[in-house]
This record gives C-alpha cells, sequence and structure tokens, in this order.
C-alpha cells in the first residue's frame, strides 16, 4: 500500500511535474487503480484528464482512451509523449500504414495510453485488435456525449458499453465529463451500466467568474465599451454563425481592436495561424463559432462574451469557464434576445421529433436562465444538481438586485397547483392552469375544474412560471430527473404548504420593454456635447491652421471638433478614433489638440466619457479597403464604380469619406484627364482661400461652368495635399 502510495507520488512529481495532488484527483486516481468502476464529474480546468494519465502509466498493459475529440487527439497525444509518454492514437485521421503501426507497437505492449475514436472503436477490424491487447482499463471522455440531453450528443457513444463487453471481462471502466445535470448523469451512468460506480463530482463553483446578462440593443456598441473596459487584456467572444464571426471580427479591427475570427469554415492553416497568434497575445480577442477552445488551456482569459444566446446552458458554462483558468476575477457577458431562442428553435425544425423537444427544453432553460432575477450562480448550480444557500454577490443580479416581494402565498399555490396536477406537468402547463388559461390541454385533463385555476389570474403566465423556477431553487420544488420537463414536490415543499414562512421572490427581468428601450435611446442619442471645450478647438483650429497656412476645416471639420469636446480623447489612439480623423491626420494635427484637450480635462476633473463612439460598420470599411487598392493602381472611377456595382456618385461619396477621415488619396491620374490644368488650378486657390468647403459656395463663388464633379475631384486631391 506504502509502495503503491509512494509510485504514484512520485510518478505526479517526475512525469506531470506536480508536487500536489488537486481536489479530489488522488481518491480517483485509487478507486481506478484497486480497479472499481470510476465516474468523475469535474469542471473544465480542475485537472480530469491526470485522473487516468497517471494510472494508465502505473497500472500494467494499455489504457484505451475513448474520446471524441478527433481534431484534438493529436494535441493531447503530442502533450504526453512530450512528458516522455507512449502515446498513441488511432482515428480516422491515420493511413493504413500509420494504424499498422500503432497496432504492432501497442500489441508489443509499449504504449500506455491509447486514444481512439470512438467511430473507430465500432469496426470489427479493431475490436479484434483490442481484444488481443492487454487493456488496463478504459477510460470514457466527454461522457456526456451519451446522453440526448447533454448539449453534444454522439449516437455512436450510446454504443460504448457493449464494445467494452466485448474486449474482455471485468475492465474497469473510467467515465469523465466536465458536465452533467443531474439528467445528463443518470442517463450516462444507465447507459453504461455503471449505477454502481464511485462518483465523484466536484462542485461546478467557479466562484471568480462574474457573470453578467444584458439585453440585445445597440449591442455593438455595449461590446465596444465592454472591450474598452478590459484594454489589452485576452477574451472570446462566441457568434453562433459564422458570418457574424466574420462579421464581429471586422468590426472590432475597424474599431481598433486587436481581434481575429475563428470557425471551422476558415482554412485549416488560418485558424492554426489565429489560434496561435491568440495563445501568444498577438492577438487580444477571438471571435469564434463554439468550435473554438475545446482542449485549448489559455490561463488568463480575463473575459468571455456571448454576443448570440447559446443554445444550452451546458454550452453557456463550458464556454464561460473558459475564463479565469488562473483562478483570478474574470467577466462573462452574455447579450440575450428571445429572438435569438426562436431563431435557434428553428435551426432544429429539421431534427428527429424528440430530438427537437429535447433541444427546446434546454432552450426554454436558457432563457428562464437569463430572464431571471435571482443571483446567477444560484440557478447555474441548481442546473447542475448543486444547491448554493446564499446568493453569491458576484453577478448582476446581485449587485443590482431588484426588489422582491412575500411569496408566501404565491409558493404554496405553486406546491398545491403541482400536488392536484399530480405531480404529471411541467412549469409552463402548471402556469398556464393558475392563470386561468382555457385550452385544449386544460380542458382535456378538466385542469379547468381544479380549485386552483384562475386562482393567479390577475398574475401572467410568465410571473407564476418565475415563481415555480424559485420554488425549485428554494428546493420546495424538483425536476423529475426521469421525465424530463416533469415537476414533482420535495418533502420540504410538502412540509412548506402545512406551515408556510416567508420566503422572498423577485420578478424575472422584462427584456421585451428594455430592449425597445434602448433602442430608441439610441436613435436619438443625445451625448452632450461640451460647449466651452468646444470654443477653445474652435480657436485652437484657427491658431493651427494659421501656422500650416491652410484653411482650418483642413485641420478638423466642425463635427470632428464636436466629438472631441464630447468624448474627451487624450491619447493618439484615442484621437484617432474620432470620426473625420484617422491615425494620418493625429500624427499631423493632433499633439496641440491633445494637450488642450488633457490640460482641460485635468483642470476641470473631468472623467473622460464611457461614451464610445462606433466608427462605420463592416461592409463599408471592405469597400473603402477596396477602392483604396484601385487607386492605388490607377484604375478609373468610373471602372471601379462598375466592379462594385455602385454610381459613380456613390463612389464619390465613399472616397470623401475616405478623405475625411485623413486617408491620402492620388486622384491625379483622373483628374488630369477630365479636368484641365487652369481650371484645376483656379479651384485649387479657390479653396485654399476658402472658410469652409461647401461645394455650393464654391460654385457661388467660381461660377457655372465649373461642374460639381470637377469641384468635388479638386476638394479631394486639395484634402489628400494639404489635409492628410
Ligand atoms: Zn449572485
Amino acid at each position: 500500500m506504502i509502495e503503491h502510495e509512494v509510485e504514484v507520488l512520485s510518478t505526479l512529481k517526475d512525469i506531470f511535474g506536480y508536487n500536489h495532488f488537486r481536489g479530489s484527483q488522488e481518491e480517483i486516481i485509487n478507486n481506478l487503480m484497486f480497479g472499481k468502476n470510476t465516474f468523475v464529474i469535474m469542471p473544465t480546468g480542475a485537472g480530469k484528464s491526470l485522473c487516468y494519465q497517471l494510472p494508465a502509466l502505473i497500472m500494467p498493459g494499455t489504457a484505451i482512451v475513448i474520446s471524441p475529440l478527433i481534431a484534438l487527439m493529436k494535441n493531447q497525444v503530442d502533450q504526453l509523449v512530450g512528458h516522455g509518454i507512449n502515446a498513441q492514437f488511432l482515428n480516422s485521421t491515420l493511413t493504413k500504414g500509420e494504424i499498422n503501426a500503432v497496432k504492432k507497437d501497442t500489441l508489443s505492449g509499449h504504449v500506455k495510453l491509447l486514444y481512439v475514436a470512438p467511430e473507430t472503436l465500432t469496426k470489427a477490424e479493431n475490436i479484434n485488435f483490442l481484444r488481443q491487447t492487454n487493456i488496463s482499463f478504459v477510460a470514457i471522455d466527454e461522457a456526456h456525449c451519451i446522453s440526448e440531453w447533454g448539449h453534444d450528443f454522439r449516437p455512436e457513444y450510446r454504443k460504448i458499453r457493449t464494445i467494452i463487453e466485448q474486449l474482455g471481462e471485468n475492465i474497469p471502466v473510467i467515465a469523465l465529463t466536465a458536465t452533467a445535470t443531474p439528467k445528463v448523469q443518470l442517463d450516462i451512468q444507465k447507459n453504461l451500466h455503471m449505477e454502481e460506480a464511485s462518483l465523484f463530482k466536484s462542485s461546478f463553483n467557479r466562484k471568480n467568474l462574474f457573470y453578467t446578462i444584458r439585453p440585445k440593443g445597440g449591442t455593438k456598441k455595449e461590446l465596444i465599451k465592454f472591450i474598452k473596459g478590459h484594454k489589452g487584456k485576452s477574451g472570446v467572444i462566441y457568434c453562433l454563425s459564422r458570418k457574424k464571426v466574420e462579421e464581429i471580427a471586422e468590426f472590432l479591427k475597424v474599431n481598433d481592436v486587436n481581434a481575429l475570427p475563428y470557425h471551422a469554415g476558415l482554412d485549416a492553416s488560418v485558424r492554426a495561424k489565429n489560434q496561435d497568434a491568440f495563445l501568444n497575445e498577438e492577438a487580444d480577442v477571438i471571435v469564434a463559432t463554439i468550435a473554438f477552445g475545446m482542449g485549448i488551456d489559455k490561463p488568463d482569459v480575463r473575459f468571455v462574451v456571448h454576443y448570440d444566446t447559446p443554445k444550452s446552458l451546458e454550452g453557456y458554462y463550458q464556454e464561460t469557464g473558459r475564463a479565469g483558468r488562473d483562478g483570478l476575477d474574470a467577466d462573462c457577458l452574455m447579450f440575450y434576445s428571445y429572438n435569438d431562442i426562436l431563431k435557434l428553435d428553428k435551426f432544429n425544425k429539421d431534427k428527429p421529433v424528440t430530438e427537437r423537444d429535447n433541444a427546446k427544453q434546454l432552450l426554454l432553460e436558457m432563457a428562464a436562465y437569463a430572464e431571471s432575477s435571482v443571483c446567477r450562480r444560484k440557478v447555474i448550480l441548481n442546473y447542475f444538481g448543486e444547491h448554493l444557500e446564499k446568493d453569491c454577490g458576484f453577478c448582476d443580479n446581485c449587485k443590482n438586485p431588484k426588489e422582491q416581494f412575500e411569496g408566501k402565498e404565491y409558493l404554496s399555490l405553486a406546491i398545491k397547483t403541482a400536488l392536484l396536477t399530480e405531480e404529471k406537468f411541467g412549469v409552463q402547463h402548471m402556469s398556464q392552469v393558475l392563470a386561468g388559461i382555457d385550452n385544449e390541454y386544460s380542458i382535456s385533463y378538466q385542469h379547468n375544474k381544479l380549485d386552483v385555476f384562475g386562482e393567479g389570474k390577475e398574475e401572467s403566465v410568465t410571473f407564476w412560471s418565475s415563481v415555480f423556477r424559485q420554488a425549485i431553487l428554494n428546493e420546495l420544488l424538483d425536476k423529475d430527473i426521469d421525465n424530463y420537463g416533469i415537476i414533482v414536490v420535495t418533502d420540504k415543499g410538502k412540509a412548506y404548504l402545512k406551515k408556510p414562512y416567508s420566503i422572498n421572490l423577485s420578478k424575472d427581468h422584462d427584456y421585451t420593454k428594455l430592449e425597445s428601450e434602448q433602442e430608441t435611446e439610441e436613435a436619438n442619442v443625445q451625448v452632450t456635447c461640451d460647449e466651452a471645450l468646444l470654443t477653445i478647438l474652435k480657436n485652437l483650429r484657427k491658431k493651427v491652421a494659421k501656422e500650416k497656412g491652410v484653411p482650418p476645416y483642413v485641420v478638423f471639420q466642425e463635427p470632428s471638433l464636436i466629438e472631441m469636446a464630447t468624448v474627451f480623447p487624450t491619447t493618439q489612439d484615442e484621437l484617432s478614433g474620432i470620426n473625420g480623423v484617422g491615425s494620418g491626420k493625429a500624427q499631423k494635427f493632433g499633439k496641440a489638440f491633445l494637450e488642450v484637450i488633457s490640460q482641460y480635462v485635468d483642470e476641470n476633473d473631468i472623467t473622460p466619457s464611457s461614451e464610445v463612439v462606433i466608427k462605420s460598420s463592416v461592409n463599408k470599411s471592405k469597400i473603402k479597403i477596396f477602392i483604396i487598392q484601385q487607386v492605388d493602381r490607377k484604375v478609373d472611377l468610373e471602372e471601379i464604380a462598375e466592379s462594385k456595382k455602385i454610381p459613380l456618385a456613390e463612389l464619390m461619396e465613399e472616397i470623401e469619406h475616405i478623405c475625411y477621415s485623413g486617408t491620402k488619396l492620388n486622384l491625379d491620374y483622373y483628374i488630369d484627364q477630365i479636368v484641365d490644368e487652369e481650371k484645376q488650378e483656379d479651384i485649387y486657390d479657390y479653396f485654399m482661400s476658402a472658410d469652409n468647403d461647401s461645394i455650393a459656395h464654391a460654385i457661388q463663388t467660381l461660377g457655372r461652368e465649373y461642374t460639381e464633379e470637377e469641384l468635388r475631384l479638386m476638394r479631394i486631391k486639395f484634402l489628400s495635399e494639404v489635409a492628410n
């Protein structure tokens, strides 16, 4: 026994480099080494894989590790090989020759860990090979894939038990997962015939993660604000579609965030490059579909944003779990919209009926979590079958609690309804019964004849749903594990009904109202401009213009000055973020302005507004880059307009936009073709002496023989040469 302990500890130190075990790792390892079936539920980052890797080294024979993550198998094996361990893998990415080599090596007894994909495992030839292998134990990683109720169901996982039985007698099995609701846990145990296995379940409480949910509406602006609040920190932004990933990554780049996209549609080499850039901190932010992050262990991810609402709380928990692995505080922000839930439900419409129903239940749980005003951590942990006695104090709902109300009568009614409907129904139906909604269900079950029918009709179905969910959080009701969605009454609930006591409840957030309010707010956004500073800036502009011998509008346009007097930029970086400025202009004219603004901010004790002004949309930035490239190659404007299928007038506008944001454009090749030299000189002189750059003014002064097109082209030339 002592000898065994010494060996375990020395392996931990010598091979893996740790001095101590974490959590229940040691107990798990001992349990497995005694040949017992072992079931491990441990959040990601808690050291799950060590629980099978270490015993595999000590126990005689080869450990078979079943894992669905083919893309990561090579990485995992490489890591082990890096520790000096003989590990190999078998999956569809190998050639026939490679497969034979792996098999030979395994049969010779050298291989300690053999990773196998479930598809590979089901093939007869591979079963035969494994039957000849001396197997120490079988590890089933990502065991939640067994359950249709998990977020990652793999049908071939259902066959694992029968296959293990064919491999030999009494082979110990260790099943591991980072996420399992009580329902999923039961599913795994039943399917693997592991009801008797020793269960090791770690707490799912990630105390250093701060959970926030905000309704969608003005989301892009919120996102920029949030990221600017985490400047230079590592973060992941999850979006639901590849298209959205591209769009948001581009949008962030335009707004000076060092971000890269990651999704399955990108070329493998680009994906690997972007992932490495993120890991090596060349990029701060990665914008990704949920394909990103499995097996990635970057300890200092400081924030995870869900730009879209995730499909399930499991997924949400997994993805947010990639933040703060180093134990330091990290932020998890999710943008929620019920429309996302409807959209996701639509995606499921081609799935078989039960699968679709299951997926819908998971979606509704997600919506309930987002809309709840109860401590987020309480809800998440309850979802994973853990009870948190006190509110956490470290989530948005705890920081900004909603007003609470006495819940005694409401809770009693909810429990009564569950009992009267014989504990055979879900939250939705029972809420409808209480609200007195007559529908085919209440009629066919005769629930419209119950005492409680319509007893709470002054409140809405949504209100009652929230009461039922809070009754679950208070352990008065419980979810029936065998029958998903059905609510049963606990002993505590029965006692409560006899002798109710005071429990505070809170109303759900009403995001529908918020969402539309935010949108209108955004539409007529009135950020106040500091008039005193604006005057100072205008005077400064005059002075600078005089020094440089150019008209004031050439230095900065009025709207740019107004924006400066609104958001108070104090660095070159911030200044180039102002519309119409750009880095070229910021460098050329910015210094004096920054000094004045900094001084003003100091003297007047101004905290620079957190108001962010976001730059133009993505498509615009794409077309601009295209135009700049074409102009550099001296392509005629008509041709550029045609290739982008836009009218010439619109192209001119784009070009003006580019020019006003401070980018030099040399259009001489085009202007020389259509404006004669003399005219060019006259117009140029005019703009040099004018006090504004209005085309209408120019026509008034110069006369009708100059066309609008000529004037606009020359204005671009002038601004490019003098202003930018
Ligand atoms: Zn909380």
